[in-house]
């Protein structure tokens, strides 16, 4: 129940245990196309250029960034957390002219000021994380997209997070590039990050005066391996593929809109159950991430101790804080297969005993009772 990795589906781990095939052997080459069917429902998108990233998600945000930036190319980065300054970090690296957009931890962006510096800067790129897994705040996109395409830019969006666990609509929003990872609400291993570019993405690529910086990412070579040519780029790691394919496999079958209700349900039985607790979450109502629920760690109390006892006595990860927010919250996570009542109850009750031991007055049941009333 922390950040990610979120629990597997036993159907998941089975897939990773099938045999391996070559990456070019027909029954590979057809589970790629079929992953890639799946992720564009997943994506909500008719992106032809759709696939898994060999890597984890940072390798999503590397391909896509990297495909996008030429040096000197002007970039806005809006940075709200740890993810966003990741992106930032990367963008400067490939020599792109950075403008970093700032909001304290917590916080999301208005539409109107990311609309001031896109009058102001003029960027090519505009790059947002849309569930900034650092401090469980949810940024709103439709109106940022519209703004950001308005003044001819691209938007580049991490959807780490968000995809699986809520609505992340990429044709509906006009999103150019979005990049996830397996492990979070998608509940695989760690170990692919599914990329889309759209149309104005594409081009932009095909525009590029310089090669792609990076060998490994540059989507000019790996769409060959991926779409008709299927020429050799490098070998995929075909387990970790055959384990995507299955979690998208039992996503669908669950339902995109089950599945965003599912992690709906179970965050507010959880927030109930920690508001009862006397716990206070630590981002604005109106913008909580359902799959990440950030609360203050309650005065006095030693962060490491009571996340230890939860580890070591009931065997549930939750985790701590990240950059200014490090020993002042704990990150809850219910992604995926982990969005399920038996955790946000087992949660709540060890959790009780675990507050009670570090000397919090925790009313006793109240968390469970909160939380069963809004799960009955
Ligand atoms: C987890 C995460 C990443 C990085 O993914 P890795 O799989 O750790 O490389 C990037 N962005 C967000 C929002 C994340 O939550």
């Amino acid at each position: 129940m922390g950040p990610g990795p979120s629990d597997t589906h036993p159907h998941v781990l089975a897939a990773l245990g099938a045999p391996t095939v070559g990456h070019l052997d027909p029954f590979f080459l057809q589970v790629m196309s079929e992953t890639q069917v799946m992720l564009r429902q997943v994506f909500r998108t008719q992106n032809e250029l759709t696939l898994a990233v060999s890597g984890t998600g940072t390798a999503g945000m590397e391909t896509s960034l990297v495909n996008l930036i030429e040096t000197g190319d002007k970039v806005i980065v809006c940075v709200k957390g740890v993810f966003g300054g990741r992106m930032a970090d990367m963008a400067k690296r490939m020599g792109a002219d950075v403008t970093v957009l700032e909001r304290p931890f917590g916080e999301v962006f208005s539409s109107a000021e990311v609309a001031e510096a896109v009058k102001r800067v003029q960027p090519k790129v505009v790059a947002i994380v849309h569930a900034e897994t650092s401090t469980g705040a949810l940024q709103p996109l439709e109106e940022i997209s519209k703004i950001v395409h308005d003044a001819g830019a691209l938007l580049v969006v991490d959807a780490v997070t968000s995809l699986g666990g809520v609505p992340v609509e990429v044709d509906a929003w006009g999103l150019d590039a979005v990049y996830s990872g397996t492990q979070k609400c998608l509940s695989c291993p760690p170990g692919l990050s599914p990329v889309t570019f759209g149309p104005r993405a594409v081009a932009a690529l095909d525009k590029r005066k310089t090669k792609v910086s990076s060998w490994y990412f540059d989507l000019s070579l790996v769409r060959n391996y991926w779409g008709q040519d299927r020429a050799y780029h490098h070998t995929a790691p075909i387990n970790m593929n055959y384990a995507l394919h299955e979690g998208l496999r039992l996503l669908l079958e669950e339902g995109l809109e089950a599945r965003h209700a599912r992690h709906l349900r179970n965050h507010i039985a959880l927030k109930a159950g920690l508001q009862a607790m006397g716990l206070k979450y630590a981002v604005a109502a109106d913008c909580q991430l359902p799959q990440l629920n950030a609360v203050l760690i309650p005065a006095g109390v030693d962060d490491m101790k009571v996340r230890r006892q939860l580890l070591t006595e009931f065997g549930i990860e939750i985790g701590g804080g990240l950059g200014p927010m490090k020993g002042k919250t704990w990150r809850i996570g219910l992604m995926g297969e982990t969005a399920y009542p038996r955790n946000v109850l087992l949660l709540l009750g060890a959790l009780e005993r675990c507050l009670t031991a570090n000397g919090v007055a925790c009313p006793p049941g109240a968390g469970v009772a909160a939380a069963n009333a809004k799960l009955a």
